[in-house]
C-alpha cells in the first residue's frame, strides 16, 4: 500500500521521466505532491457564458454540442479532432490535437462544461484541448484546482496526480496537536489536505487554507525557536558599565548623535543579566561599522572576545583592516579568518582566538565551523545580516553559551518579519548620515552615450578620483545584450581608458587575487575597478566617487542602491551612473525613481510595493525555508497566532519529543532539511 514517503515514480500513470520533472519542483514523494497547493480554482459553479469569456485566460463555460467532425490526419502523424457547441449568445469552436477519441463520448444536444483558454473573436469563439466535464462530475467537484506548472508537467496532469495521490491521504501524520486545532476551529490533516486539492465548497477551500498556513507558519516558528535556543535564559557575558570617551576621542572623527544613541543602547544592553538580541539598522554609508567598534571596544574593556562575521571575503578583510587600525592602540588584537587563507595562517589566527590573545576575530563563515574555540566570547556581530541565513546567525551565537548579539543591515526588514525572525528583537536606527556627505547624483542613460561617459570619468580620474563599474555577468552567457565583465574589461573598459590603470575583479578569481585587486585600487594603484557584484555590499573606499552600473535593469532597487552606496563615502561629490539599453515602461520607470530617491527605506518600500514581498523578501534575503503556502508579508495575524503557540509548546515540551508532538518535530525537521540557506 503506497504511502506518504513512496517515491512519486510509482503513482499510477508516472513513471521515471514525469518522477524527474517532479524533482524540479523539489516534489519526490507521494507527500510531497500533496503539499504542491494549487494556485487557484476555476469555479465551474459560476461558468461564463460563450460571448463572455474573458481572452486569452483559463475559465469555463457552459455550452450545448452543435455537430462534431470526423478525426482528421493532420501532415506530421498529428490529428484533429473538432467539435462545435453553442449557447444563446455565440458558437464555440473546439479543437483537439493528438486526442483522437476526445469527441467520442460527447452527444449532441447535450450541455456541458468545456475548461481551458478561450480565444478566437467576438462571434466565433475557440477553444484548444479544453477539458470536458458532465454536470454530474461538477456536483461532485464543482472548483477544479489549477496548479503552478512547469516544463513537461501541465496544470491538469498534476491535478490527476494529485487526485490519485488522494487516495493515500490518510497515511499523512497530522501535525496540529487536536487541542491546537479545536482552539481555532481548523480542520484535521487529512480534510484539509483533501479539500485543498478537490474543495467540495468554496468556504472548504478557505478552511483548508487557513489551516495549512497556521500549520507552516507554526512549523516555522519552532524551527527558528529551537534553532536559536536561547529564550530568555541568563548571558554568560555579563558586563559592566565604563565610559568610552577615551575611545571616542581617538576616532579619526566625531561620531555623529544617531551612532552615540545606537552605541549607548548597545552598551546598556551588554550590561544587563540577559543577552542583547539588538538590530542596527542604517542606510549604506550610515557609518555601522563604527558603531560596531565602539560595542567591541566595551566588550574588551570587560574582559570579552567579540567575533564579527561578513558576507564576503573582501568585506571581512577590510573589517579586519578598518578595526585593527581603531582597536589595536587600546592592546586590542584584531585577527582574520576567511576560507580563502593559507593553512598555517589559519592555524595561527585559531589559537591566538582559542588562547584569549585576539580580543576581535573578523572573518567570513569560517568564524562558524567547528574548528573555531573561543575563550572567552562576549559579542557576536553579523554584518549584513539579511545575506544571512537564521541557522548561521544561530551558529556564531552559539559559539559560546549566552553571548550578547548585535546583527546589522541597511535593509529595513517588515516588524512581523523581524519578530519571526528574531523573537524579542530590539533595534537601533542611525537616521543621519556622517557629516560632509551630498547626495550621489544618479543619472540613467543608454548605451549610445557609453563614450561621451568614458571621456567624463577620464576627467574625474585626472582629479584624483577613482570609479567603479558594475557588470551583471562573469562568463559570457551568450545573451548579446549582457555584458559579461571579462569581455567588457578587455574589449570596452580597457580601450576607452587609454593610459589609466584598470582593475578587473570577480568571484571566480583566487582569493590571494581578489585581495591584491581590492588592496592595489584602495591605495589608489587602480583608477577603475571593473566587477561583478561581489563589491555590492559594504566596501569602502571614500576616494571612489563614480559607480557605473551596466545593465542596469537586471538588478532589483535594493541592490543598485546598495551599490550605489560604494560611493558618496568621502566629502567629494559623487555620482552613480545606470545604463541600460531597455526601454521598456516599467524599466524606466524603476530606474528614474532611483535617480531622483537617495533614501534607502524609500527605496525598499517601492521595491517591495512593485515587485511583491516574494521577490523582495526572497529566500535569498532573510535566509529562511521557502514555504509552500503561507506568504509572511500578508498573512500577519496567523503569524501572531502561530508565534504565541509555538512559546507555548516550547515551554510545556522544550525539544518536542512528546508523542503528541512528534509529527510536529518531523515536520519541523523536513521544513528546515529542504533549506539549503539554513546551513
Ligand atoms: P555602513 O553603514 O554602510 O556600513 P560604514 O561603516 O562603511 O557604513 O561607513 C561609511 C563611511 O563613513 C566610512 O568611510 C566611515 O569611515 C565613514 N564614517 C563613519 N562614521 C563617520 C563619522 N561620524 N564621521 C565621518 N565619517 C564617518
Ligand atoms: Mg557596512
Amino acid at each position: 500500500m503506497p504511502g506518504a514517503d513512496t517515491n512519486i515514480q510509482y503513482l499510477k500513470g508516472v513513471g521515471p521521466t514525469y518522477a524527474k520533472r517532479f524533482e524540479k519542483l523539489g516534489i519526490h514523494t507521494f507527500g510531497d505532491l500533496l503539499a504542491h497547493y494549487p494556485r487557484r480554482y476555476i469555479d465551474y459553479t459560476h461558468p461564463y457564458e460563450i460571448s463572455q469569456a474573458p481572452f486569452d485566460t483559463a475559465c469555463c463555460v457552459q455550452a450545448e454540442v452543435i455537430s462534431k467532425e470526423g478525426v482528421r490526419r493532420l501532415p506530421g502523424g498529428r490529428s484533429l479532432c473538432r467539435v462545435l457547441a453553442g449557447d444563446d449568445t455565440a458558437t464555440l469552436t473546439l479543437s483537439w490535437f493528438n486526442t483522437p477519441y476526445a469527441a467520442e463520448k460527447l452527444e449532441i444536444g447535450e450541455k456541458y462544461f468545456f475548461e481551458g483558454i478561450a480565444g478566437g473573436s467576438m462571434l466565433r469563439r475557440s477553444m484548444v484541448n479544453p477539458l470536458v466535464r458532465t454536470a454530474a462530475q461538477i456536483a461532485e467537484t464543482p472548483l477544479a484546482a489549477v496548479y503552478g506548472a512547469t516544463e513537461g508537467l501541465s496544470s491538469g496532469y498534476i491535478q490527476r496526480c494529485v487526485r490519485t495521490a488522494l487516495q493515500s491521504v490518510d497515511t499523512l501524520p497530522d501535525p496540529l496537536p487536536p487541542d491546537m486545532r479545536q482552539k481555532y476551529r481548523l480542520p484535521d490533516k487529512m480534510e484539509a489536505v483533501r479539500s485543498i486539492h478537490c474543495p467540495p465548497t468554496a468556504e472548504a477551500a478557505v478552511a483548508a487554507r487557513r489551516r495549512l498556513i497556521f500549520e507552516e507558519l507554526l512549523t516555522l516558528q519552532l524551527g527558528i525557536l529551537l534553532l536559536r535556543g536561547r529564550e530568555s535564559a541568563l548571558t554568560s557575558a555579563p558586563m559592566a558599565p565604563c565610559d568610552p570617551a577615551p575611545f571616542l576621542a581617538s576616532l579619526p572623527f566625531a561620531p555623529t548623535g544617531a551612532q552615540r544613541r545606537a552605541a549607548e543602547e548597545i552598551c546598556a544592553d551588554m550590561a544587563k543579566a540577559t543577552p542583547m538580541n539588538r538590530l542596527l539598522q542604517g542606510d549604506v554609508g550610515s557609518g555601522k561599522t563604527l558603531v560596531a567598534a565602539i560595542a567591541i571596544w566595551f566588550a574588551a574593556q570587560n574582559g570579552y572576545q567579540s567575533a564579527l562575521m561578513a558576507p564576503t571575503e573582501i568585506l571581512a578583510r577590510q573589517h579586519a583592516k578598518g578595526l585593527a587600525d581603531l582597536l589595536e592602540p587600546f592592546g586590542i588584537e584584531v585577527a582574520l579568518l576567511t576560507g580563502g587563507m593559507k593553512a598555517a595562517e589559519k592555524r595561527r589566527t585559531l589559537a591566538a582566538v582559542a588562547d584569549g590573545r585576539a580580543g576581535l576575530v573578523v572573518g567570513t563563515h569560517a568564524v562558524i565551523t567547528d574548528k573555531v574555540q573561543f575563550c572567552n566570547l562576549g559579542l557576536a556581530v553579523v554584518d549584513e545580516q539579511h545575506r544571512f541565513g537564521v541557522r548561521q546567525r544561530s551558529l556564531l551565537a552559539g559559539k559560546a553559551r549566552q553571548p550578547h548579539l548585535l546583527v546589522m543591515s541597511a535593509t529595513p526588514i517588515p516588524r512581523t518579519l523581524g519578530l519571526l525572525l528574531y523573537g524579542d528583537l530590539d533595534i537601533s536606527i542611525l537616521d543621519e548620515l556622517p557629516p560632509g556627505r551630498t547626495p550621489v547624483k544618479t543619472w540613467f542613460i543608454n548605451g549610445k552615450k557609453r563614450a561621451d561617459m568614458y571621456a567624463w570619468i577620464d576627467k574625474q580620474i585626472a582629479a584624483g578620483h577613482q570609479a567603479y563599474i558594475v557588470c551583471p555577468a562573469i562568463e559570457d552567457s551568450g545573451n548579446e545584450s549582457i555584458r559579461s565583465v571579462k569581455e567588457y574589461y578587455e574589449n570596452t573598459a580597457v580601450p576607452l581608458l587609454p593610459g589609466r590603470r584598470v582593475g578587473l575583479m570577480h568571484g571566480k578569481l583566487r582569493p590571494s587575487e581578489k585581495n591584491a585587486v581590492m588592496d592595489a585600487f584602495k591605495q589608489g594603484e587602480v583608477d577603475v575597478l571593473v566587477s561583478t557584484t561581489v563589491i555590492e555590499v559594504g566596501v569602502d573606499v571614500p576616494n571612489a566617487t563614480v559607480m557605473v552600473i551596466e545593465n542596469a535593469e537586471r538588478f532589483g532597487l535594493s541592490a543598485l542602491h546598495q551599490l550605489r552606496g560604494r560611493v558618496g563615502r568621502g566629502s567629494a561629490e559623487s555620482c552613480c551612473i545606470l545604463i541600460s539599453d531597455h526601454q521598456t515602461e516599467a524599466v524606466q520607470q524603476r530606474l528614474r525613481f532611483l535617480c531622483r530617491t537617495a533614501d534607502g527605506f524609500a527605496v525598499a518600500r517601492y521595491d517591495l510595493e512593485t515587485r511583491g514581498p516574494g521577490d523582495f523578501f526572497g529566500q535569498a534575503q532573510h535566509g529562511l525555508p521557502r514555504l509552500q503556502i503561507a506568504d509572511l508579508m500578508a498573512d500577519t495575524r496567523p503569524l501572531a497566532a502561530a508565534q504565541s503557540e509555538a512559546k507555548a509548546l516550547l515551554q510545556a515540551d522544550p525539544s518536542l519529543i512528546a508523542p503528541e508532538h512528534k509529527a510536529l518535530g518531523d515536520a519541523v525537521a523536513k521544513l528546515f532539511e529542504n533549506a539549503g540557506a539554513m546551513n
